[in-house]
């Protein structure tokens, strides 16, 4: 933390050892250790120390986790902060996901699949995983929660699960919570906020149930691969899907994206549901700009909300709630005014929580200061009290002045006079000569002078001590009436979170419009059948950040009938990995609802998408290129079904030319008899495209290319056919590999094609046979290819319930 440690004087022998940091720089050295994985206790006063006696007594108030963050400049605007939770039970898994800051709460249960439960994990991509502390004990689970996930792992148990307090605190949640094991992962969430948190969370009641297969099944490795949300060069947001897809008005539709995008619907109502609202929204320009700018009105009500319910809200804060919420008529106007059901139906659900907004309006100044207990917040005419305090602070010296006149008046006693002294306070002082005066009864005698005597009312002892402690007590009240009107506005919390839930919608489905009007994306349609078919289309990303219209645009074909895998060749840069990830680009857009960008689309349901594209090597987890290569094309070959998209780039060339040859023959052979998922398959090996002849599902395209004057030009069209050569040798000399190495390389290429094409083709064959007469398909075959050495990393350290599965076998 870089603090200067010092010492203070103790009486003893050694100097006591001390270091600090100011009060009010504290948030940043928390947010310090917070980043470094730490947990926080934050310790504060329980007591008036005006009224303690002895040492003012100390509590630890909360205790701030990488999972519980709530606060603002700790926060990424556009990005959750979950809380993962894990428990298990006779082999099912229930997973809690809990963002504190938004309020929202998410709960599944996955039976038997370890894997399945670190896929679904690693969608969330949590801070922090509370582990039932059993668990603690999966060595594979925990490695993969540090290395992979890279969340902070806090082992937690329930001391005992008490039934009763269960039932009460879930009963709202009947019929979510059927089972064992999700009670038992709800109770864990909640004994470790209570034990964290130490406050009520009222506003964490958004529970959902979602079965995990409800959604189609994006793992991490596909998600990097097809750089949904971050790049897999920089890991920047800049050049993802997301980024691309990310016009949304405010934070709330921003995250919301996000979650969409990392799951994508199964289902076509749902899906035609969004389609319809963008489809209206393009209808008229003018409407799509009046609604982003009463969007951008609205500031991050969910994160608001949730300060609300925390009491750590400021006045600003609540005026931010009440601009949002003064946005809401005007959009329920612009809503009413669209003839899409849909948008009729939200803004019939539309709450314009006008109490709410009518409370702050009267409450709250326009202008209102940072801190809640300097005053400065509450409106004139709000509290009639505070009024007459401030009354008195402003005029204190007039009434006192009135009251003299009242009382000469009264007594007709033109010197009397009211005075103030520090010991008596305010008095009213009469001469000896004009005592009889005084009425019976009227004053309370109070000191007696030479000349004089002093008087005090009960009246003006009550405005002495309004006047004296006026500021004090006005700065007091107006805390007090902040924290009523912000009390009462967080038992309203879930209609405010309810509208946070409606605009955040809005505005992701606005932002597919806009996406698809600056794009000239079209609506897809999205069946249960089997084909797939996009005519003209483009790479979403690689299209908005290339130059207007220079873009090739590719078709794509996919059947169960003669085209289920697509074996593309041709050469390097030529297009290949684009083009197979713009098909599953695509998909993923139909199925979050968004148009995509094609002339004309048909897409069938995908239920998961598996990827084993580009090189990258696992440094970290201790894998080759190779290794990784294979264990998630393993993870394609025993995983997918009929109704997956599977994305194989050039599997085989981390090893010898044979051996991938064989290895993506027996591979392609394998999808083709077993797996049936719809399957892009690029490969420069182009002997391959004689799998064409033999197989009747695999259909042969190729990145087309020119050469012109000895150099190769990249047409980046994909037509059917074979690619009959690499043109390795020409990208090598696009590179600038020197003269020397590449006229070389002509020669051997030359011999080579001579010599060796007959001995090729045999040996091919006869791997491939030996690779399909082994029992249970190939994923046990892969292991023959690796090296001692990798063998033995893995039985040292297995990574994944894939791998180990292998390496019984
Ligand atoms: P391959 O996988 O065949 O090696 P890539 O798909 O990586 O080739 O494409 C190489 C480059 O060509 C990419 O950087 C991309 O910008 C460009 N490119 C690919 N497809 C197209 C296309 N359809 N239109 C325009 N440029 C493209």
């Amino acid at each position: 933390m870089e603090i200067t440690l010092t010492g203070r004087d103790g009486g003893g022998n050694e100097r006591i050892p001390m270091c600090g940091v100011p009060y009010h720089s504290a948030q940043s050295y928390i947010e310090k250790l917070i980043q470094k994985g730490y947990k926080v206790a934050i310790c504060e006063q329980v007591e008036d120390p005006s009224v303690a006696k002895g040492v003012v007594k100390r509590e630890v108030v909360r205790v701030i986790t990488p999972g519980t963050i709530i606060e603002e400049n700790m926060l990424v605007e556009q990005e959750n902060n979950f809380l993962l939770v894990i428990t298990e039970t006779e082999g099912s898994y229930a997973l809690v996901a809990s963002d504190l800051s938004t309020g929202e709460c998410h709960l599944t249960e996955i039976n038997h699949s370890l894997d399945f439960l670190l896929d679904e994990i690693s969608t969330y991509a949590p801070k922090e995983v509370v582990l039932d502390q059993h668990l603690f004990h999966q060595q594979q689970l925990v490695q993969s929660l540090k290395m992979r996930i890279k969340a902070v792992v806090t082992p937690f148990s329930l001391e005992n699960l008490d039934e009763e307090v269960l039932q009460q605190q879930f009963s709202r949640y009947t019929q979510i919570c059927t089972t064992q094991v999700r009670k038992q992962g709800l109770a864990l969430l909640y004994a470790y906020l209570k034990q964290t948190q130490k406050r009520s969370l009222g506003h964490l009641h958004r529970l959902q149930y979602y079965d995990a297969k409800q959604f189609m099944m994006l793992d991490d490795v596909a998600r990097r691969n097809l750089e949904l949300t971050l790049t897999l060069g920089e890991g920047k947001k800049r050049g993802s899907l997301l980024w691309m897809l990310d016009r949304t008005a405010t934070a709330m539709g921003s995250r919301l994206l996000k979650k969409w995008l990392d799951k994508p619907l199964l289902s076509i109502p749902e899906i035609q549901q969004r389609q319809d609202i963008v489809a209206a929204f393009l209808e008229d320009f003018l409407f799509l700009e009046e609604m982003h700018d009463l969007l951008k009105q609205v500031y991050d009500l969910e994160r608001l909300a949730t300060r609300i319910a925390y009491g750590s809200a400021n006045a600003r804060d609540l005026n931010a709630v009440k601009r949002s919420l003064q946005v809401i008529p005007s959009l329920k106007e612009l809503l009413k005014s669209s003839s899409c059901q849909h948008l009729q139906k939200i803004e019939k659900w539309l709450d314009d929580c006008h109490d709410i907004c009518e409370l702050i309006g009267q409450a709250i100044v326009d202008e209102p200061p940072i801190t809640t207990k300097e005053g400065g917040i509450i409106r004139e005419g709000f509290h009639q009290k505070l009024d007459e305090i401030r009354e008195i602070q402003k005029n204190g010296k007039n009434w006192i002045a009135q009251l003299e006149q009242k009382e000469r008046a009264a007594t007709g006693i033109k010197s009397l006079k009211i005075g103030y002294n520090r010991v008596f306070g305010y008095y009213i002082e009469v001469t000896k000569s004009n005592l009889r005066n005084i009425p019976e009864g009227r004053y309370i005698r109070k000191q007696t002078l030479a000349n004089a005597e002093r008087f005090i009312t009960p009246e003006l002892k009550e405005k002495e001590q309004l006047i004296l402690n006026a500021s004090e007590k006005s700065v007091e009240l107006e805390y007090d009436l902040f924290v009523q009107v912000r009390n009462h506005i967080s038992r309203e919390v879930q209609r405010i979170q309810s509208v946070a839930e409606w605009v955040a919608s809005l505005d992701v489905l606005h932002a597919f419009a806009k996406v698809a009007k600056t794009y000239r994306y079209v609506r897809p349609i999205v069946h249960q059948q089997d084909h797939l078919l996009i005519e003209a289309g483009r790479h979403p990303v690689v299209e908005a950040v290339s130059e207007e219209s220079s873009f090739v645009a590719n078709d794509v074909k996919l059947n169960a009938q003669d085209r289920q895998i697509l074996l593309i060749t041709g050469p390097n840069m030529a297009g290949k990995s684009t083009y197979m990830r713009q098909v599953a680009l695509i998909t993923i857009l139909a199925q979050i609802g968004s148009f995509v960008p094609a002339d004309h689309a048909e897409i069938a349901l995908v239920d998961r998408i598996f990827t084993r594209i580009g090189a990258a090597d696992d440094l970290v987890g201790g894998r080759s290129t190779f290794m990784v290569e294979m264990v998630e094309t393993c993870h394609a070959l025993k995983e997918a079904t009929p109704r997956s998209l599977i994305l194989l780039d050039e599997v085989g060339r981390g090893t010898s030319t044979y051996d991938g040859m064989a290895l993506a023959h027996a591979i392609v052979e394998y999808i083709h008899h077993h797996v049936q998922a719809k399957t892009l398959f690029s490969t420069h090996y182009h002997e391959l495209t004689r799998l064409e002849e033999e197989l009747t599902r695999v259909f042969n395209v190729h990145a087309e290319c020119r050469e012109e004057d000895g150099k190769v030009v990249f047409l980046h069209r994909i037509v059917p056919g074979g690619a009959d050569r690499s043109y390795g040798i020409h990208v090598a000399e696009l590179a600038g590999l020197p003269k020397e190495v590449t006229h070389r390389a002509r020669e051997i290429l030359q011999e080579l094609e001579s010599g060796q094409a007959e001995v090729a083709a045999t040996s091919l064959a006869a791997s491939s046979t030996t690779l399909l007469q082994k029992p249970e398909g190939t994923q046990l075959t892969l292991f023959d290819y690796l090296s001692q050495d990798e063998v033995k990393k893995i039985e040292e350290n297995p990574k994944s319930s894939a791998e180990q599965e292998v390496l019984e076998a």
